[in-house]
């Protein structure tokens, strides 16, 4: 019997006494489908390796380690470790570290347990970390892909285009550093216990250089921030209150008016390119006025 098998999962915690947690985004695979598929399209082969966060009890960590080369996973909860003590016995490639994945300096941790080895991240990632180990597995530049099993509507928001309900800062900044796809849905039927979401999985592969090369990242950042706190409002008016009243209204509708923008247009409809050539153009702007620095650090604060 497979370790997705509901059966199996009820003995196999019921005799160590483990109960799920909620607060740790507990929900366990129970269509063996779903880890075959994952470790299928996650990149791992026998000449890499892979990290995985959260396995749980160890059903995606297994197939994966049938792929790849080595496998370390890291579980936060402690009960799980004699766990997969049983359910992960005599697989030799499988290395289980506990800890807390946003605590963990992942790229250390490659560098000790890989040894220079290509590595892909893979996870049937917790839902109330989702957005900051997403982050983090992108910021650390460790990995060759990232493949990841969210709630299905964070997918479609990290993948949405330019003028959509779903596009937000996060889709920028995901799809600045990397190109993301969704490799397919899985139902809320296939877990236990049955979240209240559908999920999917996504990839992400990290780009060489990003999207678009602003001249100032932090400005160009600083300027998406401030446009989707305040969605509703006008681009200008959103920018005009992050800019602390170092440039005014008429200079912000020329800026958006320099790069081909309707001076009306919300934040929302803006490409990465249309960010980045507003960014460069308030650069200039703030440069004449020798503000650059301030204003990136303001909007940053
Ligand atoms: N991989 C298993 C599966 O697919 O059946 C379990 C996935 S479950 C959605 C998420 C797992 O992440 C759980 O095992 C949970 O204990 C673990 N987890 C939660 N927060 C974590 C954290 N901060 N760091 C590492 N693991 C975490």
């Amino acid at each position: 019997m497979g370790l997705c098998d509901l059966n199996t999962i009820r003995d196999v915690l019921g005799r160590h006494g483990f109960h799920f947690s909620k607060s740790l985004g507990q929900n366990f695979l129970t269509a063996q489908w779903v880890p075959d598929r994952i470790a299928a399209e996650c990149g791992a082969d026998r000449s890499n390796a892979v990290m995985e966060i959260g396995p749980g009890m160890g059903c995606l960590t297994l197939e994966l380690s049938k792929r790849a080369a080595r496998v370390v996973a890291v579980e936060l909860d402690r009960a799980l470790l004699p766990v997969m003590a049983e359910t992960l016995t005599g697989i030799e490639n499988v290395e289980v570290v506990q800890g807390d994945i946003l605590k963990t300096d992942i790229s250390a941790l490659c560098a000790e347990k890989f040894d220079g080895m290509a590595v892909h991240a893979c996870a049937n990632l917790p839902y109330y970390i989702t957005s900051p180990v997403i982050s983090a597995l992108i910021d650390c530049r460790a990995f060759e892909s990232i493949t990841v099993m969210v709630q299905k509507e964070v997918a479609e928001r990290i993948c949405a285009a330019a003028g959509t309900s779903e596009y937000s800062a996060f889709s920028i900044y995901v799809q600045y550093h990397t190109e993301p796809e969704i490799l397919f849905e899985v139902p809320r039927d296939c877990f236990v216990p049955q979240p209240k979401v559908d999920s999917a999985v996504l990839r992400l592969v990290p780009r060489k250089m990003p999207a678009v090369s602003p001249q100032d990242e932090a400005l160009f950042f600083a300027i998406i921030r401030a446009a989707f706190n305040q969605r509703r409002k006008t681009l200008a008016n959103a920018v005009l209150a992050a800019f602390g009243g170092r440039l005014n209204k008429a200079e912000i509708f020329s800026l958006i008016r320099s790069v081909g923008l309707d001076e009306r247009v919300r934040g929302e409809r803006l490409t990465l390119s249309d960010f980045a050539a507003l960014s460069d153009a308030a650069a200039v702007l703030l440069a004449e006025k020798c503000e650059t620095a301030a204003v990136s650090q303001e909007m940053r604060d």
